[in-house]
């Protein structure tokens, strides 16, 4: 398998890549940096891609990295890291005389509109309601395969993912301070939807999507069972109680605002009510379907 990554070397990346690794597969990362088992993006402008039955793009600039300010340049840094690597993996497919038999673009569930009452299946419109939104429109029309639709021998599959949960990288570590200090608590007014995944069980509904060849294409919703109904609030009061410390403060609306500005501060304060719909019915089980479970082997 060759699993992309601007994102082999990152959080979901790593993680798969492992995973990939003990089921006996082969990987090979697509990264900014050469090295060992890895190619460039230039090499893959130039070459293409090598002979390889899987490609899953998981690059991307960290859109909510605080320490970077949300000017247009970082917009399009977010923007070109997700959609320029995406057309350089789609741009080699189609001009591959052996391409992958699977092509999984891993994007985000915030192209719903956020909501706290509408539910989400893979079915539902969206791709227009704000800045990600239309950013994941892009990036998963980016990975469609123009002009071989229906002769290429390639599936295309879409992971809609929530957040990650995970040890090593992504929302959580951040989120775990304030609480070793008796300072946690819930976000704006704790009702927003809380979309998210076990990281476990994203990449193995990633080994899943590219194993299960012929029953699994098209979107797939990448978060738990239980995130139809998890708001911030219940989120906060899970990890409050799997680090056994009190979630007694809040952290209100305006003081997001200020740290992440006006694009990126719905993007902690409003959410989705997302179903795995399509995902339960190509076969997947979630070895971690609710908070309690994901969050007490986190913090094991
Ligand atoms: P990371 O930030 O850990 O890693 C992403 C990788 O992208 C990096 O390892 C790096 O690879 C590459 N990268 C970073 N910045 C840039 C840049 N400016 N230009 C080009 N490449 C860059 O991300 P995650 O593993 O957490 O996420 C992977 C993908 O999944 C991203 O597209 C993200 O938007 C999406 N996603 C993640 C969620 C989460 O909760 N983590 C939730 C929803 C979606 P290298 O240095 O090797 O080039």
């Amino acid at each position: 398998f060759t699993h992309d990554g601007r994102g082999g070397s990152g959080f979901i990346g790593q993680s798969l890549s492992q995973l990939l690794k003990n089921r006996g597969h082969q990987v090979t990362i697509i990264s900014r940096q050469p090295g060992q088992q890895k190619i460039t993006w230039a090499d893959v402008s130039k070459n293409g891609l090598p002979i390889c039955d899987a490609v899953v793009n998981l690059a991307g600039e960290n859109v909510l990295n605080p320490l970077k300010r949300w000017t247009e340049q970082f917009k399009q840094e977010v923007t070109a890291s997700r959609i320029e690597t995406t057309r350089t993996i789609t741009q080699a497919i189609r001009h591959s005389s052996s391409p992958p038999h699977t092509w999984v673009v891993v994007t985000g569930v915030g192209y719903y509109p956020p909501s706290q009452t509408q539910q989400y299946t893979e079915d539902s419109l969206g791709g227009n309601s704000d800045f990600l939104s239309r950013l994941v429109r892009d990036w998963e029309s980016a990975a469609e395969l123009p002009g071989t639709k229906g002769k290429t021998a390639t599936r295309l599959v879409k992971v809609r993912t929530g957040v990650v949960l995970g040890r090593n990288g992504g929302a959580l570590p951040t989120m775990l301070w304030p609480f070793w200090f008796c300072l946690g608590g819930v976000l704006g007014s704790g009702k927003q939807p809380f979309p998210w995944i076990h990281i476990e069980d994203l990449c193995r509904l990633l080994c899943h999507t590219i194993e299960q060849e012929g029953k699994v294409s098209g979107i797939l919703n990448a978060v738990s069972p239980s995130a139809v109904t998890d708001t911030n609030a219940s989120f906060t009061g899970a990890l409050s109680k799997a680090m056994g410390r009190p979630a007694l403060l809040f952290t209100p609306a305006f003081a997001v605002q200020m740290l992440f500005g006006s694009d990126r501060a719905p993007m902690l304060l409003e959410g989705q009510r997302v179903i795995p719909q399509r995902t339960l019915q190509s076969g997947f089980s979630f070895l971690y379907p609710n908070l309690d479970s994901a969050l007490n082997q986190l913090l094991r």
